[in-house]
């Protein structure tokens, strides 16, 4: 149980993120559901957790609801640090941060144009920098946090026409595995879950020939549901996986085996 953890989720009006926010809420934690563009699908989830799991909590908490929305752009460093900021004015702690935005610019590395390298790289790369390098200082201080990023199987393996999201992914791994080894003699913990083919608006873009591509290469023979990364999500922001950190959890159906 996270009760009275503060969770701060990036991307999380839908997708992945919102189930991540749910099964946080569902653990308990008091959620902050970051969005950048999809104010109503943000509003949703956090109507959705105000009313189906709001357990509100006794002690300085009371009467609060259990989720908030804040939009963010996370590739801003400046709005980053403001968001940081207003969680812990507002809950006095931050207990658990799930990097999970993230976007694709999908191209053959022949065609890949320089804007379509840095949007992605700064989105899904700087942007866990960002929200890392503001709660680090939060986290030290209260000697304890847990960070998850969410990477992919392309940061592992590679992936045809994914050159920046697969460098960027990539570097997300480098990343939390220097702030794991930065932060560990205080007891705060960086993971990163490498997801596979998991069904959302994401995969739901890609043509039904790549579909079936990929699906050839999962020996589970099917595509994943959000539900099954925050299953682990939860697991990770756990007392239960206290002395785990720097390591890469890959939930892809056995792809990358
Ligand atoms: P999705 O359905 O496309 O959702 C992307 C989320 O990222 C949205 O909530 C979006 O928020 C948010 N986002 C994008 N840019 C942002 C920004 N600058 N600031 C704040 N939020 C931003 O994607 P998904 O499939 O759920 O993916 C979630 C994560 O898992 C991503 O990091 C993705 O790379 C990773 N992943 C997904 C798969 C998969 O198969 N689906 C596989 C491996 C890894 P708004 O809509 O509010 O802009």
């Amino acid at each position: 149980m996270l009760e009275n953890k503060v969770a701060l989720v990036t991307g999380a009006g839908r997708g992945i993120g919102k189930a991540i926010a749910l099964r946080l809420a569902q653990e308990k934690a008091i959620v902050i559901v970051n969005y950048n563009g999809s104010r109503e699908k943000a509003m949703e989830t956090v109507a959705e957790i105000n009313t189906v799991y709001n357990m509100k909590s006794s002690g300085p908490l009371a009467g609060s609801q259990q989720a908030q929305a804040y939009q963010c752009d996370i590739s801003d460093d400046e709005q980053c640090g403001k968001m940081i900021q207003d969680i812990i004015k507002t809950y006095g702690h931050l207990d658990i941060l799930v990097n999970n935005a993230g976007i694709t610019r999908d191209n053959l590395i022949m065609k890949m144009s320089d804007e379509e390298f840095d949007a992605v790289y700064e989105t899904n790369l700087k942007g866990v920098f960002h929200t890392i390098h503001h709660a680090s200082r939060q986290f030290l201080k209260q000697r304890s946090g847990r960070i998850i990023n969410i990477s992919s199987v392309s940061g592992i393996i590679g992936n045809a026409g994914q050159a920046n999201y697969s460098a960027a992914k990539a570097g997300v791994i480098g990343l939390t595995k220097s702030v794991a080894r930065e932060l560990a003699s205080r007891g705060i913990t960086a993971n990163v879950i490498a997801p596979g083919m998991i069904e959302t608006d994401m995969t739901n873009a890609l043509s039904e020939a790549v579909k079936e591509n990929m699906l050839s290469q999962i020996p589970l023979g099917r595509i994943g549901r959000p539900e099954e990364i925050a299953g682990a999500v939860a697991f990770l922001a756990s007392d239960e996986a206290s002395y785990i950190t720097g390591q890469v959890l890959a939930i892809d159906g056995g792809m990358t085996m």
